[in-house]
């Protein structure tokens, strides 16, 4: 299996496939913390997942 990139970089463009860190907010969303490996920019994202 391959991975798509999640994420682009803001700063370089890199593509970001995992996550640094990844945090559960709650069982409908998620809070993950992104480093480009390039040039060492950091952000987060929130994900929200469709509830059942
Ligand atoms: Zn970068």
């Amino acid at each position: 299996m391959r991975y798509r990139p999640a994420h682009v970089c803001a700063q370089c463009g890199e593509a970001l496939y995992l996550p640094e860190f990844s945090e559960w907010l709650d069982s409908g969303s998620a809070r993950h913390l992104w480093q480009c490996d390039a040039c060492g920019y950091t952000f987060e994202t929130t994900v929200q997942f469709a509830a059942a």
